[in-house]
C-alpha cells in the first residue's frame, strides 16, 4: 500500500477504472436510512467507534458502493473521515486499488465484489435482514444479488479486463437466463433511484500527496 501510494501520487487519487459516477449515498453517514442490515450495522459501527474490521471494509462498505457504480473517490472520502486509523497513504491504495479496482488492476488481481451468499456465509447479518440472502429476483430479493449480477453483465457488455480470477464467475453468467438478467436490470435501476446522495455538502480538500 506504502509502495504504491508514494510511486503512483498524486495521479492515484482520480483513478476510475469502471468510469462510475455516483455520488456518495447519504447512509453512509446516516445507516438509519437503509434496511439493509449488514450494510446499516457496518455504517453504525464505524460512526460509532471509527473502526470496522477488514472484512466489512472490503466486502460490505466498499462492496455495496462498488456494486452501486458509487465513485471512487467520494467513497475513498468517507472512509479518509470516518476511520480512526486512515492515513492517506493506507486508505486510500485500501479503497481505489484493493476494494473497488479503480485502478484497473494495478494492486489487486480482481474486484472484491459478491452476492449475499458470501455476506450470509460469512456473518448472521442475514437472519435478521429483511430481505432474503437466496432471492434473486421478486418480493425480498437482497439487493446484493441483483446488483452483483448486473454488475458482472455491464462488464461482460463493455468487454473490461477485471483479470483471469473472474473468469469462472463471469461464466457464471451465462447459466442465468436473459428474462431473469432483464428483470435483474429493473430491480437495479428501481433500487438505485431510492438511494439519496451525500447531503453533508462536505467537500475534501486535497493536497499533492
Ligand atoms: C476499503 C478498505 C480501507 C482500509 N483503510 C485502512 C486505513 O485507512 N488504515 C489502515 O491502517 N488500514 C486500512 N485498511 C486495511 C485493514 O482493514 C486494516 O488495517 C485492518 O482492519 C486492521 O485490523 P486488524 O488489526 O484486525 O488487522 P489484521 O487483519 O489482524 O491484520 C494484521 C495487521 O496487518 C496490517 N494489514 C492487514 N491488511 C492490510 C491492508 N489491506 N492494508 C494495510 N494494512 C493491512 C494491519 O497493520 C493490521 O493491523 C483498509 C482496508 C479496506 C478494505
Ligand atoms: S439479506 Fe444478508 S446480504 Fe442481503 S442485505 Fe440483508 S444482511 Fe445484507
Amino acid at each position: 500500500m506504502n509502495g504504491i501510494y508514494w510511486l503512483k501520487m498524486p495521479g492515484y487519487r482520480v483513478h476510475n477504472y469502471f468510469g462510475f459516477e455516483r455520488p456518495l449515498p447519504q447512509l453512509y453517514w446516516e445507516p438509519e436510512r437503509t434496511d439493509l442490515a449488514c450494510l446499516r450495522d457496518s455504517v453504525r459501527m464505524v460512526r460509532e467507534t471509527a473502526y470496522a474490521h477488514h472484512i466489512h471494509r472490503l466486502m460490505v462498505l466498499s462492496n455495496f458502493a462498488n456494486l452501486a457504480g458509487v465513485h471512487p473517490l467520494r467513497l475513498s472520502e468517507w472512509f479518509w473521515a470516518g476511520f480512526a486509523d486512515a492515513m492517506e497513504w493506507v486508505e486510500l491504495p485500501n479503497v481505489v486499488g484493493m476494494a473497488t479496482f479503480g485502478d484497473g488492476g494495478l494492486l489487486a488481481s480482481k474486484p472484491y465484489v459478491s452476492s449475499a451468499a458470501y455476506i450470509n456465509r460469512m456473518s448472521d447479518y442475514c437472519g435478521g435482514c429483511r430481505y432474503d440472502p437466496a432471492r434473486r429476483t421478486g418480493p425480498g430479493a437482497c439487493p446484493f444479488n441483483y446488483l452483483y449480477w448486473t454488475f458482472l453483465d455491464d462488464i461482460r457488455q463493455r468487454k473490461l479486463d477485471v483479470g483471469q480470477r473472474m473468469a469462472l464467475v463471469l461464466k457464471g453468467l451465462e447459466r442465468i437466463p436473459a428474462a431473469e438478467l432483464a428483470e435483474m436490470q429493473a430491480e437495479r435501476e428501481r433500487f438505485l433511484a431510492t438511494l439519496e446522495p451525500d447531503e453533508t455538502g462536505w467537500r475534501f480538500d486535497h493536497d499533492q500527496g
